[in-house]
């Protein structure tokens, strides 16, 4: 049977061969993140192409995705496009001469194919970078034993393989502020990517001759999509949540702090704090499945959807949030920094409203409310004895979203 073994998941699949299947078993819609990830991904590739230097040939309708792009695209996912133009800006000045290929398409196995967001050839070095870029916020990504970047390395014919004579791989990840640089980049020794090769290659072929362990670990599971319904991984992160918390009581009971203290403070404590990140992940991944599941029509006992909160934000690029910076200029003839609304993250329409409470009257308060658009709220899932009124889903029109959402 045929598997899709691509470079972006093999991560994943190098080291448990069972998300192979258990990633199909989960039908995922794309998070509003997730979305404006692919869609900053897309304003990358076609300014890329757009480079004298570059070698993947140009294509029809560029032009029209560079402007989609830019009407979706809030003005930070934009500086995080230019990050990655300024580095290949910047490579040119430190290697000379740059070949580039963009969302390059790599033959891995006859019936096996990957992408790679950009490879770079510097021929005075004889130097070739494989490079990913990421735009999301939520992970950090490291190109050190990166497979994805491995496997865009060596399934690369672009060049006469016998030029290289240096290997770099590059991650660049604007977005997560946990990284001291936005770019990160390491030179693989040749017998250090040879050994990556073989490794990923081996799994390979396990995988095809049909070997499916369970691995539950934390890199593996943290980026597979198999694991709201991974019944090994619940395992994994549940089992030593079963851990007796009777000394604690005891303790509480007793008054005498520290009498149970020692029994709280075992291994198995101490296991699930390591597993801290797991759990949360694959907590979160579960409500997720089943609150879209539950809106696809899955019903949960115990369980009801209700109505929640509109969770809108405005970014610099949405019309509202221009509407109302007019608006309030207009109103109060004071000049309002757009920058003010652009912090750290954007506001929300009650964090603005609280903001600008002190500094209007009640004119322009009144115009500022006008000006919120909210979204219609969403539905959630949550134990039958809440107090929020139950809300009937329409299954048919859910599915009308879903259709429409995918762009069919
Ligand atoms: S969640 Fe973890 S254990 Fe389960 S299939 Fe995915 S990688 Fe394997």
């Amino acid at each position: 049977m045929r598997v899709s073994l691509s470079p972006s998941t093999a991560k994943t699949w190098t080291r448990c061969h069972g998300s192979v299947d258990m990633r199909n078993k989960v039908k995922t819609e794309k998070s509003e993140a997730q979305v404006r990830g692919t869609v900053a991904d897309k304003l990358l590739e076609v300014r890329v192409r757009r480079l004298d230097n570059c070698v993947s040939p140009r294509v029809e309708g560029d032009d029209e995705a560079e402007e989609e792009a830019l009407k979706e695209l809030g003005v930070e996912d934009i500086q995080a496009v230019d990050v990655a133009m300024q580095y290949l800006a910047k490579r040119e000045e430190e290697v000379g001469p740059l070949m580039i290929w963009t969302q390059h398409k790599i033959q891995i196995l006859a019936d096996q194919v990957g992408y790679v967001d950009l490879i770079l050839w510097a021929p005075l070095e004889g130097m070739l970078e494989t490079i990913d870029y990421k735009h999301g916020a939520g992970r950090p990504v490291f190109p050190e034993e990166n497979e994805q970047l491995t496997m865009g390395d060596v399934f690369f014919k672009g060049i006469d393989r016998t030029l290289i004579q240096q290997h770099v791989h590059t991650i660049i990840q604007p977005n997560y502020h946990g990284h001291k640089e936005p770019v990160l980049t390491t030179e693989v020794p040749k017998d250090k990517l040879i050994e990556q090769k073989t490794r990923i290659l081996a799994n390979m072929l396990e995988i095809r001759t049909g070997s499916r362990e369970f691995v539950p670990g934390e890199a593996q599971c943290l980026s597979c999509s198999g694991k709201p319904v991974c019944v090994p991984l619940a395992e994994h992160v549940l089992t030593p949540l079963g851990v007796d918390f009777r000394g604690m009581e005891e303790t509480a009971e007793s008054g005498v702090i520290g009498s149970g203290a020692e029994e709280i403070s075992t291994q198995d404590a101490a296991s699930v704090l390591t597993l801290t990140p797991l759990i949360r992940g694959f907590l979160t991944a579960v409500d997720r499945h089943a609150n879209l599941s539950a809106k696809a029509g899955a019903t949960y006992p115990g369980m009801k959807l209700v109505k929640t909160n509109s969770r809108k934000s405005w970014r610099l690029s949405d019309p509202e949030t221009l509407d109302m910076l007019k608006t309030l200029e207009t109103v109060d003839g004071t000049f309002v920094d757009i920058d003010m609304l652009a912090t750290v993250k954007p506001l929300t329409p009650t964090q603005a409203t609280r903001w600008f409470a002190n500094k209007l009257n009640d004119k322009s308060r009144k115009f500022l409310e006008d000006s919120i658009v909210t979204r219609p709220g969403g539905v959630k899932l949550v134990p039958d004895i809440a107090s929020e009124d139950e809300v009937v889903i329409d299954v048919m029109r859910v599915f009308d979203d879903l259709t429409s959402n995918s762009g069919e």
